[in-house]
């Protein structure tokens, strides 16, 4: 017999050996030695009040046996001559689009400017030790994309878009923990995110696919509403039947390829702000309401997530990294954009988020009116350009203790960072534009109530966290290809149809599948 319960453990409870059996045996008025096993099927953490508690979801299996943790089958099969698809980025979008196309007996042929992570790392090393970007190989565009070095946190809000037990399963049979099952704030960390991009490749190139790298797409060539061909490097013409597009938010070239051949695009809003970097011993103490480096084992490094209505705008932590790195996420050479990654056991001593403001594209950017479609697209370039020259124009990036960045004042001293390249006070609350400047100040005053201690010149405000979602949107109609190309099917963060890893795996899938159910 199997009996699904949910069960609160105290943090003390927690330390005994053999409590869910035996919590489980207690629920059920039966003998421990009945029960012959429990499976997790949830644990989140509940630390709102002094006592904590682990909540539970569990089967509990009685006289019987516990099935294996996968339920789906990935049915990989044979397409080295199956009708081919070429898919150009090898982000969550592509990797994933790659992999349905296998299950879907179609064969990708996929496109990526980057290189493979081993030797993506080498160039990751120039940014952080000799400050050199290069534009084709960095924390945005490689093998595994912006998803490889990222934090791997893999919540979503995307849930009706997709199967997210089928991305996370997907993620466990590429070589994920199965925790990432169970949790209900799933991570990877970014240890051991490239040996799962690596598996995931080794399928694709296993089962038939192609996996091309340092390939980029520079043009193609249209006729009768289809895209006919393709051009790689500026030199190399591919003819393609079907296209996929899953490029991410940063491949600037990519829309004004897209612009110079008249293909429609619309601007779209977005985020934009800074990211705080606090002590992380002192983020768990004010979470799990103990002294400052006194958490107990079982709990671990504390997150949180916060929002502030300023005015008409909310003003929220995103991708908030405990135990984590500020990482330079630039991808061309005149610019600081900082974001968040953290490794498996978040074990850094750094808790950073991303503290941004909501960017209407419709009322915000009239300066930037005569930009059209890419109005959004030059705000952010400008803030990227302020706070590279800001930085002293060499990747260190614009900071300022958290405190002298409300009350306007510059800092004579900064907190140690996480940051590699390096901090160069610089007055932020004057930098950034009104629209968030303002608004961040107003709000870090606000979460400084909600959540006391975190209001703090123990934390740094760093520049400028530009990257959290594309300002442009790539239309497309209900069969997913765009409007007027008809085998073109824009996908992922940079068409505008994904905010994270999850919901770009499973836009891609869509993609593949909708490709296969309309025209081949
Ligand atoms: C440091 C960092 C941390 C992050 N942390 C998280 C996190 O914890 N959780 C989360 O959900 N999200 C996180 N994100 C965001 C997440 O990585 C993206 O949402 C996701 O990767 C988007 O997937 P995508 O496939 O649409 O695009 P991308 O991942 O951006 O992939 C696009 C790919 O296309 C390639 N490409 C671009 N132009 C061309 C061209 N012209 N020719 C050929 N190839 C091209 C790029 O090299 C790249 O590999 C993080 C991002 C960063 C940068």
């Amino acid at each position: 017999m199997v009996q699904e319960l949910r069960l609160r453990i105290s943090l003390e409870e927690a330390h005994q050996p053999d409590i869910l059996l035996q919590k489980a045996a207690d629920f059920l008025s039966i003998p421990v030695n009945q029960v012959n096993a429990v499976k997790i099927l949830r644990k989140s953490i509940d630390a709102r009040k002094p006592q904590i508690w682990f909540d539970y979801k569990v089967s509990v299996y009685i006289d019987e046996k516990p099935p294996e943790s996968l339920h789906y089958r990935f049915d990989y099969r044979d397409v080295s001559k199956a009708p081919q698809v070429h898919i150009v980025g090898f982000g969550p979008a592509g990797m994933f689009a790659a992999l349905r196309a296998i299950e879907l007996g179609l064969k990708p042929i996929v496109i990526e400017r980057g290189k493979d992570v081993r030797s993506r790392r080498r160039d990751l090393r120039l940014i952080n030790q000799e400050r050199i970007v290069n534009e084709n190989s960095n924390y945005c565009f490689g093998e595994g994309g912006a998803g490889t070095y990222s934090d791997g946190k893999l919540y979503t809000r995307s849930l009706k878009r997709g199967d997210v037990r089928r991305i996370f399963e997907n993620l466990v049979y590429h070589g994920a923990k199965a925790q990432i099952l169970i949790d209900a704030h799933p991570h990877i960390g970014t240890d051991k995110l490239p040996k799962v991009v690596q598996n995931i490749r080794k399928t694709i190139l296993k089962y038939g696919g192609e996996i091309h790298f340092n390939s980029r797409l520079t043009d193609f060539i249209v006729e009768n509403q289809r895209v006919k061909s393709i051009i790689i490097n500026d030199s190399k013409e591919i003819s393609v039947n079907h296209l996929i597009l899953a490029t991410g938010h940063s491949a600037r070239d990519i829309y004004e390829l897209l612009d110079r051949h008249h293909v429609y695009m619309e601007a779209k809003s977005f985020a934009m702000g800074v990211r705080v970097e606090h002590p992380q011993a002192l983020i768990d103490s004010i979470q799990y309401h103990c002294p400052i480096g006194q958490k107990d084992e079982l709990l671990p490094p504390a997150s949180y997530s916060l929002v502030q209505q300023v005015g008409d705008r909310g003003v929220y932590s995103f991708c908030m990294c405990p135990g984590g790195f500020i990482v330079p996420a630039a991808t061309g050479k005149s610019e600081v954009v900082v974001n968040g990654m953290s490794p498996s056991k978040r074990n850094n001593k750094f808790a950073n988020s991303g503290i941004v403001v909501e960017i209407n594209v419709d009322t915000d950017l009239t300066k930037y009116e005569k930009y059209g479609v890419f109005k959004g697209l030059a705000f952010q370039k400008d803030l990227e350009y302020l706070a590279f020259v800001a930085g002293g124009k060499n990747l260190q990036a614009p900071a300022q203790r958290l405190t002298d960045f409300v009350e306007g004042r510059l800092s004579s001293s900064l907190n140690e960072t996480s940051y590699q390249p390096g901090l160069k006070s610089a007055p932020l609350h004057s930098i950034l534009p009104k629209i968030i400047g303002k608004k961040l100040r107003k709000a870090f005053k606000a979460y400084g109530q909600k959540m006391p201690r975190f209001y703090t010149e123990l934390a740094n405000v760093i520049g400028v966290e530009s990257r959290t979602s594309a300002p442009i949107k790539i239309p497309r109609t209900n069969n997913l290809h765009h409007p007027q190309i008809i085998n073109l099917y824009p996908a992922g963060e940079g068409a505008g149809y994904a905010g994270g890893i999850v919901s770009a795996a499973m836009d891609g899938e869509r993609i593949m599948e909708a490709i296969k159910k309309g025209s081949i």
